[in-house]
């Protein structure tokens, strides 16, 4: 079969803020961009929007960002003609200047001369006793059951994270009238303490993270902090956690679901495939590709923005689209508004200050990888336990990630490693006595989600 290959000067690819900027700005500057985003709709993960025809209130999704969202929801509405915008178009890999999708009218190939990729994050999983069984979700999960579909993930929940989404998650559930059994964080109170002056560097973010904490105490919430041993109970599916404090008492609650994640991983097979250069994070414990403060990569005509390229919440991802759709135009030397530039550049040097105290504030919680046990499903897809990715470490000189994954089959099924990867790596590291920087990360593969092999050229 033939494969089809359009072309277009500019392709973004994520309608979230960080993409949905990008478009505009490009508009404004005279290009005539195309958006591909795999959702129906556009929003991003934050502004996600309930399925056509099923409308709720701004207010209601959003809380105090529905302003925002109004605004980002009617960026494709009023550009209409201006943008080439593809919904439900999954881009599943980069090969040079070409991108492969998968949409509504099938596989198709799309050549680009520029390329903004603006694809988000996700969130991070680290396996705990139970992590598998049906009931059990990631905070993101559980918001995104909320914002898309209106419904919780049950009817007594539990909730786990290491960072800001926790908080807010247990004010939405709570607000949505489920009950709340537990929230727990996993990292220590005095970290927040300590990094609180940091967090005022950007005082309206941080003045509304006291406020849903202020909630939910009204509420009769009790956030519990430096919680450790989380397990999952059930056998068929989730019927209670359990968990120690930080003084070693052990705990449980009797619920039907789970909502567990310990913060935010940027999306970054696109950003490889593509060729960028990656750095690793000490912090945030990831490789993250690698952009100038424009958002220029390492790859000449390949843009980086938003949480895709470090994670730093929907405004620094508004702002960061914005610039690199101005980057882009003037590396095709067309006139940009440079005063715009230069104010966006003061703005996001400010919110850089702020994430730095945010992820701080929620440090990395190691204690739950040295507590995985040898009998831990680690990948799901292909049943890889703890155990074995240990054994061959040590015995068959597995020194990093892709030898590992070359013996194990770790990173081989469906996630390709999204969910699975970072744990194996903070094992192997751990088993190896090496940092985990060390170890390196799994390469990016085409095609990065699941796709029908029918179509295929
Ligand atoms: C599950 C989840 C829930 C969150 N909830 C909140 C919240 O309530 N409040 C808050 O302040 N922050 C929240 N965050 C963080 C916040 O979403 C981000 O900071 C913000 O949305 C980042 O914007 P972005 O444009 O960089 O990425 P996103 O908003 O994630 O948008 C990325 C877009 O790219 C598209 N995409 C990705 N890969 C592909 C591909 N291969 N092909 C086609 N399209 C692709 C996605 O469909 C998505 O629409 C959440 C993050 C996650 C992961």
């Amino acid at each position: 079969m033939e494969w089809v290959v359009a072309e277009a000067k500019a392709v973004v690819i994520g309608a979230g803020p960080a993409g949905l900027r990008a478009a505009e700005a490009l508009v404004r500057g005279g290009l005539r961009p195309v958006l591909i985003d795999e959702a129906e709709r556009p929003g991003g993960q934050i502004y996600r929007q309930p399925p056509a025809g099923a409308a709720r209130a701004a207010a209601q999704l959003y809380g105090f960002e529905a302003k925002k969202a109004v605004a980002l929801h009617a960026i494709l509405p009023r550009l209409a003609d201006a943008i080439d915008y593809r919904p439900r178009t999954l881009v599943w890999n980069v090969f040079g200047n070409r991108l492969d999708t998968l949409g509504p009218e099938g596989q198709g190939g799309l050549a680009f001369e520029r390329l903004i990729i603006a694809s988000g994050a996700m969130d991070r999983v680290l396996p705990f006793p139970g992590w598998t069984l049906p009931g059990v979700f990631t905070l993101g999960g559980a918001q995104i059951a909320l914002k898309a579909q209106g419904v919780a993930i049950g009817r007594r929940v539990a909730l786990v994270g290491a960072g800001p989404l926790l908080p807010l998650v247990a004010h939405q559930y709570a607000r949505a009238g489920a009950t709340i059994a537990a929230v727990l964080d996993v990292t220590p109170l005095a970290a927040k303490v300590a990094n609180a002056p940091g967090m005022t560097a950007d005082a309206a973010t941080f003045a509304k993270g006291l406020w849903y904490t202020l909630q939910n105490a009204i509420a009769g919430l009790t956030l519990r902090f430096g919680v450790r041993a989380i397990r999952a109970e059930g056998e068929r599916r989730v019927v209670g956690l359990a968990w120690r404090d930080a003084a070693g008492r052990a705990h449980r609650v009797d619920c039907d679901a789970i909502g567990a994640s310990f913060g935010l991983r940027s999306e970054t097979q696109l950003a490889d495939l593509a060729g960028c250069a990656f750095a690793f994070d000490a912090v945030t414990h990831q490789w993250i590709p690698q952009r100038d403060a424009a958002g220029r990569s390492s790859v000449p005509g390949v843009y980086l923005a938003g949480d895709g390229a470090g994670v730093g919440g929907a405004d620094v991802a508004e702002l960061q689209g914005e610039r690199a759709a101005l980057a882009l135009m003037q590396d095709l030397r067309l006139p940009i508004d440079t005063g715009r530039a230069t104010t966006l550049d003061r703005r996001l040097a400010r919110q850089a200050r702020f994430r730095r105290a945010l992820e701080a504030a929620w440090p990395y919680p190691g204690h739950l990888v040295d507590a995985i046990a040898d009998d831990e499903i680690i990948c799901r897809c292909e049943g890889v336990t703890a155990a074995t990715l240990r054994a061959t470490a040590r015995e068959r000189d597995a020194q990093e990630m892709n030898r590992l994954k070359a013996f194990t089959r770790i990173g081989m099924g469906r996630c390709q490693g999204r969910v699975c990867g970072h744990a194996a790596a903070e094992l192997l590291a751990r088993t190896l006595g090496k940092d985990v920087a060390a170890v390196g990360r799994l390469r990016g593969n085409p095609p990065i989600k699941p796709i029908p092999v029918g179509g295929l050229p």
